[in-house]
């Protein structure tokens, strides 16, 4: 499946908006590599694309496109 994220992918320091839970509000985002834990908190994804809120530093979206990488640090996860 060729989603436009696929095609033309976020790059380190692109800047977005997106919604940030910690602020209440759309916030500007930058895209960012960051040691990412797992939801379940069993380990983590290191050096992930990750968009982060600009005004209070939170992760508030993973791009599609980082998902692979999840997938495969899980996967090789001990
Ligand atoms: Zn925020």
């Amino acid at each position: 499946m060729n989603t436009p994220e696929q095609i033309n992918p976020h790059a380190e320091g692109d800047k977005g908006k997106a919604i940030c839970a910690s602020c209440n509000a759309i916030v500007p985002t930058t895209f960012l590599r960051r040691d990412v834990p797992f939801s379940d908190k069993s380990g983590k994804v290191a050096n992930l694309l990750v968009s982060v809120c600009d005004i209070c530093g939170a992760t508030v979206a993973i791009p599609a496109q980082s998902v692979p990488a999840i997938k495969k640090a899980r996967e090789s996860k001990p």
